[in-house]
């Protein structure tokens, strides 16, 4: 992740993509593009940073001798496009690291701070770990390098060696910069898997890692904070930014990780409510919606022959059948049939069946032990279980 002038940084990040337990994020991303099958989507706070960053090599460019207004705001604005899409390049190699793991990928999403990989899950091993993330800045480090190097063929002060001289440094300080241990950027990810892999303990590797990053973080804001009362210029403003940005990452972290906690002692049996609504395969969509329409919430319906689970009725199902043919069309015909249930074991972790529930944006689902129905889980007990694990008691 990362770039820019010799006082800020410029974090692009990788991070797991949570956009499926918050909906608001994955909504705001609008594509760009689409390569290797990997959505490039962009944040509206990416174009505050194209700005000032056409701004910034507008004034780097000017200071070079015999170069017109239109060649230097030309550069500025080719290299502003080529810098993130050297973002881009580092991380497409966290994504293709990923993905070449079997991890799969959403997106990658520039935004003010630089660029995300949306990756779908958290790696499962240390050495995992290691690879996605030390992938990206060995990417930009190499690309620098290259960069650095073609530059030298070119004549010194003409407009190709500008903006490949520039280009090449900025790669080498995104590379370093990323390898700083500050959790969740690259390198505090790369920490994460060192102390993972001896520790043996994902939760702890997690929490020391989150607990340097937000040392770092803080160091950051700090500097930026001495800078800009030594007079300095916008730099330190940037620092402080990017600090809290860093801060407030590490903190969620944390946070996933005292989610998981609460969660770990508990498994499925020990909430899982034995009420649930019931219909008989040959009951229709009228029967349904009588059902339910005397209870207070309007919940799914598991539709059973005797003891056996055919499928699952719910609400929304109702709507994809005019009115008029309730009475006429068997549940059995609108239900999602059981083989494409998503469903639990009693003896399952919570915190693996509210992923899975809050995946498939379900409110219950059906607990099965040997083929037959122990009750149903509710979406809302495991939310008020961590809720009343997370608040303070009095
Ligand atoms: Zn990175």
């Amino acid at each position: 992740m990362s770039n820019q002038r010799q006082t800020s940084g410029f974090p692009a990040a990788w991070g797991y993509d949570k956009s499926r337990e918050n909906h608001s994020m994955s909504q705001s991303g609008r594509r760009l593009f689409r390569i290797f099958g990997i959505n490039i989507e962009f944040d509206y706070s990416w174009f505050i940073i194209l700005f000032l960053f056409s701004l910034w090599l507008g004034d780097y460019f000017r200071a070079q001798p015999g170069w017109t207004p239109a060649q230097v705001w030309t550069a500025a604005v080719v290299t502003t496009l080529l810098f993130f899409a050297s973002v881009v390049v580092h991380e497409l190699s966290h994504s293709l690291m990923a993905r070449a793991r079997g991890i799969s990928v959403h997106s990658i999403r520039l935004f003010v701070f630089g660029g995300v990989s949306q990756i779908e899950s958290e790696p499962r091993q240390a050495w995992e770990e290691f690879a996605i993330s030390i992938v990206g800045p060995l990417t930009s480090l190499i690309l620098g390098a290259l960069l650095v190097l073609a530059a030298r063929t070119q004549t010194p002060h003409s407009l190709p060696w500008a903006v490949t001289y520039w280009l090449g440094w900025i790669n080498i300080v995104l590379g370093l910069f990323n390898l700083i241990p500050g959790f969740p950027l690259d390198g505090g990810r790369v920490l994460r898997a060192a102390l993972w892999s001896l520790s043996h303990n994902f939760d702890k590797a997690t929490r020391w890692a989150a607990n340097v990053g937000k040392g770092i973080a803080i160091l950051f804001i700090l500097y930026g904070i001495a800078q800009v009362l030594r007079g300095g210029d916008l730099g330190g403003i940037w620092m402080v930014l990017i600090g809290w940005f860093l801060l407030s990452a590490a903190d969620q972290s944390l946070r996933q990780v005292k989610i998981q906690n609460a969660l770990a002692d508990y498994t499925v049996r020990d909430i899982a409510s034995p009420f649930y609504n019931r219909l008989a395969a040959g009951e229709n969509l009228e029967d349904y919606f009588n059902q339910i329409s005397g209870q207070h919430e309007y919940r799914p319906s598991l539709v059973m022959d005797d003891d056996q689970l055919l499928g699952v009725i719910a609400p929304s199902d109702l709507r994809r059948t005019p009115r008029e043919q309730w009475n006429s069309t068997p549940v059995r015909q609108a239900m999602t049939p059981r083989d494409q249930l998503t469903t639990a074991g009693p003896r399952e972790s919570l915190h693996e069946v509210l992923k899975k529930i809050v995946a498939a944006n379900l409110s219950q689902i059906p607990i099965l032990q040997d083929g037959k129905v122990q009750g149903v889980i509710r979406r809302d007990r495991i939310l008020q279980l961590l809720h009343d694990h997370l608040t303070p008691q009095p």
